[in-house]
């Protein structure tokens, strides 16, 4: 937009950005909350200050909302039960997250998330007849996001103008940043792997998090610019850019993310997608049950899937092996004292299997997938590929969870070279296991490289890609005589807009406007 079609405040002389189309909705005072998920020893500063500066070009402000600030209150300290120890930042960062899960435990498991939200209210003005106003041009940035509940609370309070970015940061980098915190890459590598996934039942799981997010940021401490970039064309995306177009990674992303939602498994939904050497797309595949003649089942008279046989074929497998295990162990010569094999041999079977869950659960028996019936979604794209006859040799898979181990080797074997995936999956043994084919660490010489998914993630994929089918603005690319729509970042507002009223609210404006145009002739 050039100079003379900005219109500026009277009051501020800032520049006025253009209408939204909502008659009732003042875009200018649209605030933006975006939430931080990244492990522990992320460099969150670094990042900070980049998207600090590339909002300023917005004309917005950023008021930075950290959750670990309310653990170290006296307050909270009560509450938690847990003084937050200064004497080493090894014992800061781990009395921090007992505290967090203590007060998980006692106020539930979304109640850092709420602080959060209770911190941003707090600092709002009221109107005249005493209702908060929205926080103009701010941008309120809450980490660090450590538990599932927390997205939810945030998504369910702010909608479409609440944002998750997942920071993506090596480990490697991540230990260094420890180490320059003065803390050992022993203690340094016990804080990765608590934060990672805390066993506690109110712990912190970065893991679980970290998927959710809507875009993935690489934070690469050797590559600052990189994250500057992806940090610029998000927020243009944000802001409503129309010329920014999907990676090629992010192509594929959505569609493994579309073929997992055609999965009828009674586990999790899982997509891949096959691009050879040269990018092309050639296959996708889900984690479904194959029937006869090749590929999967679809609806229909002939389904055999899981959920029509009404149970899980692994489950129930898995369950035998544990009444066998205790069976084995009642009829081991003097391992047990006579009354307890008594007590094990005459059990009911559901008392058995009961027990068996009691002593078992966590061992890598719960972890076993061998008894599927379904073939998984990685297995599935290659396979796809075997039967209409194209080569993979040297292309990408993708899939929204990492791999594992079974498809890690056949993947390997297929003779694919890059697998880009979303979600972890810490059961995984394929890196244990295949160390000499694999690496998870970058681009290393004869070994398929493992990445982290970077880029816009396919929760928002519509939203900030589609020129019109998402749930923001439409994108407008040329004006009446073809020419190409201006855009500037300080004339720019967001897309996706939070809309300070619920929906009750816009009802009664929306009746009362049917009402007002009912009376006009
Ligand atoms: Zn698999």
């Amino acid at each position: 937009m050039n100079e003379n079609e900005k219109k500026l405040d009277s009051e501020t002389n800032e520049p006025i950005p253009p209408s939204s189309g909502d008659q009732n909705y003042d875009a200018n005072k649209s605030e933006l909350v975006l939430g931080l998920v990244a492990p522990v020893g992320t460099d969150l500063t670094t990042f900070e200050d980049l998207i600090e500066a590339e909002l300023a070009k917005y004309l917005y402000e950023v008021n930075i909302v950290k959750l670990s600030k309310f653990l170290e209150s006296p307050d909270w300290v009560r509450v938690s039960g847990q003084q937050i120890d200064r004497s080493s930042q090894f014992l800061r960062y781990e009395t921090l997250m007992t505290a967090g899960n203590n007060i998980r435990d006692k106020k539930g498991q979304s109640f850092l998330a709420q602080l959060g939200i209770y911190a941003i209210a707090s600092d709002r003005e009221l109107d005249e007849q005493g209702n908060a106003m929205p926080l103009k041009r701010k941008v309120h940035i809450l980490h660090s996001l450590k538990h599932r509940k927390e997205i939810e609370i945030l998504r369910e309070v702010y909608g479409e103008g609440f944002f998750l970015i997942g920071l993506y940061s090596s480990r490697n980098d991540r230990i260094a940043f420890l180490k320059r915190k003065e803390i050992s890459e022993t203690d340094a590598t016990s804080l990765i792997l608590r934060d990672y996934d805390d066993n506690e039942r109110f712990g912190q799981q970065t893991s679980k998090v970290f998927e959710l997010s809507d875009v993935f940021i690489n934070l690469r401490s050797d590559h600052q610019d990189q994250a500057r970039e992806e940090i610029k064309r998000f927020l243009g995306l944000l802001f409503g850019y129309p010329f920014t177009t999907p990676s090629p990674d992010e192509h594929a992303m959505f569609l493994a993310y579309a073929a997992s939602l055609r999965s009828g498994s009674l586990a999790r939904q899982i997509g891949a997608v096959v691009a050879t050497k040269s990018g092309d797309i050639v296959s996708t595949g889900t984690n479904d049950v194959p029937r006869f003649g090749g590929g999967q089942y679809w609806d229909g008279s002939d389904d055999a899937r899981d959920f029509q046989r009404r149970f899980d074929a692994n489950t129930s497998i898995r369950n035998g092996i544990l009444t066998e295990l205790l069976d084995r162990v009642a009829d081991a010569d003097s391992l047990l004292p006579a009354d307890q094999k008594e007590q094990i041999k005459s059990a009911s079977p559901e008392e058995k299997l009961a027990l068996g869950k009691k002593i078992f659960k966590g061992t890598a028996l719960f972890g076993l997938t061998e008894y599927m019936r379904d073939v998984h979604a990685e297995m599935e794209a290659l396979l796809c590929c075997v039967r209409v006859g194209i080569s993979v040799k040297g292309g990408t898979l993708y899939c929204t969870t990492f791999p594992c181990h079974n498809c890690a080797k056949h993947i390997v074997d297929a003779g694919i070279e890059r697998v880009v995936y979303v979600e972890a999956y810490p059961k995984s043994k394929a890196v244990d296991l295949h160390s000499d084919s694999i690496s998870i660490d970058g681009n290393v010489d004869k070994k398929v490289s493992f990445e982290p998914f970077i880029g816009i993630g396919p929760r928002r994929y519509f939203d900030l890609f589609s020129m019109s089918l998402g749930t923001g603005r439409e994108k407008i690319r040329k004006d009446d005589d073809g020419n190409t729509t201006k855009w500037a970042e300080s004339s720019s507002i967001p897309r996706l807009q939070m809309k300070h009223i619920a929906y009750l609210d816009r009802e009664v404006r929306v009746t009362e406007e049917v009402q007002k145009l009912l009376k006009e002739p």
